[in-house]
């Protein structure tokens, strides 16, 4: 019997705690909660099946299992008055679309290391690459560990971490910790600023639009004194020089100001880590991660930022990749109040 049925008098009924149980995975899944960390609310509250916590395997079979709906297939038959249905239809669908989508479901027997190419050592700055291990009893237990210290001996002093605990953490902090309206209003406003800064210092465009106001001075001169009567072969190749360089004066300034000018406005960065956040783990990271330094006392998160600097990577509205504009979030093994604040790291 599938987790959340029962049968009573050879009738397939509802088992009303464990459909329970059920309803939550459902719930909690279609939240964007991420399912380890599902499997840990359940261990928490002391909900096991058959008395171990949760398989990842398991509650996959059980998001994806069309007996909650009460559909019931056999080869191309339908069946819908053998199962009641436990999950409401709308959540079913919307967690249908999420399954389908993640990596996870699809290809639950392959290890995806959700931080891969994201991790850096913070001690000797190589990156930290994934592996995986078997236990002494067997079972095989996935590492992140320091390239430095492991493959070039470096000795270096990084400790490896258990893949599930580190991704777990990642994870867990940045849903909670985006998900306070203040956290996002301050990288928001930050964001907002770093904007404005970047706008206002760009030196290329400040000399060339002088250097575009000298000229065009100087061309006004000389039409006036051509407009007086003085017109040779020297005041019209001047005049033919100083057109030209105003012109392609213009095209750069265009291309520069394309370049620095991006003004998003404050809703489409608010709403590009509001919706980053709804996606499926692996997608959320890829958007809102640019790297994250571990340290064996602490770990710093460098975001993305949706602000832009090329207009070539314009295709999807957004920089995912912007290197000139990123926040450290620094979150300790050990709570540390002095250390949680968020800072913006400038590095125009
Ligand atoms: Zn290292």
């Amino acid at each position: 019997m599938p987790n959340g049925y029962k049968v009573v008098d050879r009738k397939i009924v509802i088992d009303s705690d464990r459909a329970e149980i059920v309803r939550y995975i459902y719930e909690q899944y279609s939240l964007g909660v991420y399912v380890p960390t599902i499997i840990k609310a359940l261990t928490g509250r002391g909900v096991y099946r058959n008395g171990k916590p949760f398989a990842l395997n398991t509650v996959y079979q059980i998001l994806k299992n069309e007996k909650y709906l009460g559909i019931y297939r056999n080869k191309d038959e339908v069946f819908k008055n053998i199962y009641p249905q436990i999950v409401p239809t709308e959540i079913f669908d919307k967690v249908r679309r999420k399954v389908e989508k993640n990596k996870f479901g699809k290809r639950s027997t392959q290890t995806v290391y959700l931080l891969r190419h994201k991790l850096k050592c913070g001690y000797c700055g190589h990156p930290i690459s994934a592996e995986s291990g078997t236990s002494s009893n067997g079972e095989v237990i996935h590492y992140y560990k320091c390239i430095g210290r492991k493959k070039y001996r470096n000795g270096c002093e990084k400790t490896a971490l258990r893949k599930e605990f580190l991704e777990n953490f990642v994870l867990e902090n940045i849903l909670r910790e985006l998900s306070k309206p203040d956290m996002m209003n301050t990288i928001v406003n930050g964001l907002m600023h770093l904007q404005e800064m970047q706008n206002k210092e760009n030196p290329i465009l400040n000399t060339m639009l002088a250097e575009k106001r000298q000229t065009q001075n100087a061309l006004n001169n000389l039409l006036s004194a051509i407009e007086q009567g003085i017109f040779s072969n020297t005041t019209n190749k001047r005049l033919h020089e100083l057109e030209s360089k105003l012109s392609e004066l213009e095209r750069n300034i265009v291309i520069e100001q394309s370049k620095t000018a991006v003004t998003l406005p404050e809703s489409s960065i608010r709403k590009f880590y509001e919706q980053a956040l709804l996606k499926e783990p692996q997608m959320l990271i890829n958007l809102l991660i640019k790297e994250i330094v571990l340290y064996n006392d602490k770990i710093i998160v460098y975001f993305n930022s949706p602000l832009q600097t090329s207009p070539d990577e314009n295709s999807q509205g957004f920089s995912f990749y912007d290197e000139t504009a990123f926040m450290p979030y620094i979150i300790q093994n050990k709570p540390n109040p002095a250390m949680r604040a968020i800072r913006f790291k400038m590095n125009v």
